[in-house]
């Protein structure tokens, strides 16, 4: 099995408060691993860091990606090398056009891993053919990135930025939070049409709804943090059942 993301007791902070107290974690080519936890535990501030976005201070730890740390990689860089992050609350990006925006992505990650560019036309025929199995309408294509979509149009959105970029991490930040039944079966749809032998996806989630659909091989649980319990897909259930409270407990 080949460690794609490896996750060395990461220690984290925010504004100098110390968020993430030691996270343990590897995601092997082929496996979907599904994060839980309660409002505040740290599940956001995880996908941020390992993303590389600005304004979090990493205090221990490392964060392997194919065995090298990447720390010093940007998030550009670490997009480029094939990590994808899709936001809780995806930005609307005024006067960016959605298909220039799309295509630049696209091209950047093909020019990193050495493949020509795609030239707009077949680029078009492309996009429409994954928009297509999305939901995603020619309209939504035209506007400016996100801008006046709906919540889960949003979603929709991320999930087509990724079936494009071809990551070989994918990490999902509470992808079905504002999504009605339809959506969330769309997207969860679009998820699993992504699951593959060279990549790994990483699936937080507050409630387990969405493992039903996208059903992980690996369940963490954390709480305050730290990973508190690991398992396969049936902690999830137990989560349901229990609440995060008697998980805590039994750690
Ligand atoms: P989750 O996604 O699991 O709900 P978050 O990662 O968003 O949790 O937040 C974890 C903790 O970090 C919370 O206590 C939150 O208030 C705190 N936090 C997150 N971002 C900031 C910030 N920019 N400044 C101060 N505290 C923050
Ligand atoms: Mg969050």
């Amino acid at each position: 099995m080949k460690a794609l993301l490896e996750v060395k007791d990461l220690h984290a902070s925010v504004a100098d408060k110390p968020i993430l107290k030691g996270i343990n974690l590897t995601l092997n080519a082929g496996e979907v691993h599904a994060i839980m936890g309660p409002n505040g535990s740290g599940k956001s501030t995880m996908s941020y860091v390992l993303a590389g976005r600005d304004g979090y201070e990493i205090t221990g730890g490392d964060i392997l990606l194919n065995g090298a740390s990447m720390l010093e990689l940007s998030p550009d860089e670490r997009a480029r090398a094939g990590m994808f992050l899709a936001f809780q609350y995806p930005v609307e990006l005024p006067g960016v056009g959605g298909m220039s925006f799309l295509r630049a992505a696209v091209n950047a990650r093909r020019l990193e891993s050495g493949e020509d560019e795609v030239d707009q036309l077949a680029f078009v025929k492309m996009v429409r053919a994954k928009a297509g199995e999305l939901g995603i309408t020619d309209d939504m294509l035209k506007r400016a990135v996100n801008v006046g979509f709906s919540g889960g149009e949003k979603k929709r959105y991320e999930i087509l930025q990724m079936a494009l970029l071809e990551p070989n991490i994918g990490i999902l930040d509470e992808t079905d939070s504002g999504l009605d039944v339809d959506a969330l079966k769309i997207v969860s749809d679009g998820v699993n049409m992504l699951r593959a032998p060279e990549r790994t996806m990483l699936v937080i989630t507050h409630y387990q709804r969405l493992l039903s659909h996208i059903v992980p091989d690996y369940v963490h649980i954390l709480a305050d943090g730290k990973i508190c319990r690991s398992g396969s897909k049936e902690l999830a259930l137990e989560v349901e059942e229990s609440g995060y409270t008697g998980i805590n407990d039994a750690a």
